[in-house]
């Protein structure tokens, strides 16, 4: 019997409940993943008691001689993955390695230059909302309207006239590849720094998939969660020359004691996408994401940049009918067992808590085992629940279908006989 449910039935009914709705879905949210058994029981394990403020060789801490083991094969682990000079795992998340490079790079008020929250960016590159626009003078790129993609023309003439001191690469929502040789032209021309926040496409470029940033800027963050498929958590990397400020930026300059227990599952992580099983998984996640865009724009569905060349894409409903809104068609997918979430599309005329698209990726189905075959039912069960103007016997249909679907892909760790 598991200990939670032991002392405590309430909080484990509730874990319960989440585990199996991860099991009878099918997770499309770009961002997410399901982990190894082994990711989850590094997770779980006796690291969190430990507190390991400072670095390996260098704590505050007595007791730390394992813990710089731990940290130390999380830290190889990561530069043989990525080749870069220098990386610090400590960064509690995606958000929290981005603010490192703030704090080791910049000063309040400084102007920092990102692609537009409502073009695929994310909050911390420079959202009011977020520190990242309240702290610093926030100007932003956008998509070219025609081909919904990146102009680099563009990007150089915000650079020249805004002279940002750091130029922010990467995005949440971007299904196209990154051109990171051309925006480091640009960040030398105006004197800028480049930061490559690979948060969604990490595995990607660990397994040589998308074209590599850590040649060209000076820092490289990202989440470990997501492709990567580690624990939700971050890191940041660097060249040789930022490695002390980015170390002191995250501790002491962010945050106190490390989370040991995530980051002996980053080690994990990092330990399993060095094999070559994993370059397999990542080419799966781009066959499955080609197949599954081709079968949506089949059921009629427009694609913003007509496609992708990674692991997500974004859904324009309007082109299926004007009035779909993205918020909607979340609810009734959600409804039929299938889990996404709404988005705006570039230009999008609708708010954000209602917006005309949908973001979908292939990351967290294809860790389940799903394939091209299973791709174009994934498509069929998403336009019919699209399509059903929320009638609850059609949704209640697929609902059962996909409940019935998923048997098959149990999570892996279901599956782990030693759990
Ligand atoms: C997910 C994401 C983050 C933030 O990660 P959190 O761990 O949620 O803080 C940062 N940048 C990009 C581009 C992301 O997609």
């Amino acid at each position: 019997m598991n200990p939670i449910e032991q002392s405590d039935p309430i909080l484990w009914q509730a874990i319960q409940q989440e585990q199996n709705r991860q099991d009878s879905t099918l997770e499309l949210i770009a961002s997410e993943n399901h982990v190894s058994p082994a990711v989850l029981a590094a997770a779980a394990t006796p690291l969190t008691n430990k507190y390991a403020e400072g670095y390996p060789g260098k704590r505050y801490y007595g007791g730390c001689e394992f813990m710089d083991v731990i940290e130390n094969l999380a830290r190889d682990r990561a530069k043989a993955l990525f080749g870069c000079d220098h990386v610090n795992v400590q960064p509690h998340s995606g958000s929290q390695a981005n603010q490192a490079v703030f704090l080791a790079a910049l000063n309040p008020g400084d102007t920092i230059l990102g692609l537009h929250l409502d073009h695929g960016g994310h909050l911390t590159h420079g959202k009011s909302v977020n520190i990242s626009g309240k702290w610093f003078k926030s100007v932003h790129y956008t998509l070219d309207p025609k081909t919904e993609r990146i102009d680099m023309a563009n990007v150089q003439r915000i650079a020249r006239e805004c002279k940002p001191k750091l130029i922010i690469t990467g995005a949440s929502a971007y299904p196209r590849l990154w051109d990171f040789a051309a925006f480091a032209e640009i960040a030398h021309e105006v004197g800028a720094v480049q930061m490559a926040d690979i948060a969604h496409f990490a595995g990607l470029v660990a397994t040589g998939l998308h074209p590599s940033p850590v040649p060209h800027s000076e820092f490289v963050t990202t989440t470990t969660h997501k492709t990567l498929r580690g624990p939700r958590s971050g890191m940041t990397m660097c060249k040789a020359d930022w490695a002390k400020k980015l170390d002191s930026a995250v501790f002491p300059g962010l945050q106190g004691g490390p989370l040991m227990h995530i980051i002996a599952a980053k080690a994990a992580a990092f330990g399993e996408a060095q094999q070559p099983a994993f370059k397999v998984y990542c080419q799966q996640i781009l066959k499955n994401a080609k197949v599954l865009a081709e079968a949506l724009m089949g059921h009629g569905y427009r694609l913003v940049s007509g496609g992708t060349d990674n692991h997500l894409m974004l859904v324009d409903l309007r082109a299926k009918s004007p009035d779909l809104t993205g918020a909607a068609v979340e609810l009734w997918l959600q409804n039929a067992g299938i889990i996404v979430n709404k988005n705006m599309v570039p230009f999008d005329t609708r708010k954000a808590i209602e917006t005309s698209g949908i973001r979908v990726g292939t990351p967290a189905l294809t860790t389940r085992g799903l394939k091209e075959p299973e791709m174009k039912k994934v498509a069929n069960w998403f336009d019919r629940a699209a399509s059903s103007g929320g009638d609850a016997q059609v949704l209640a249909k697929v609902r059962a279908e996909v409940t019935e679907f998923t048997r098959s892909y149990p999570l892996p760790h279901l599956t782990c006989t030693a759990c």
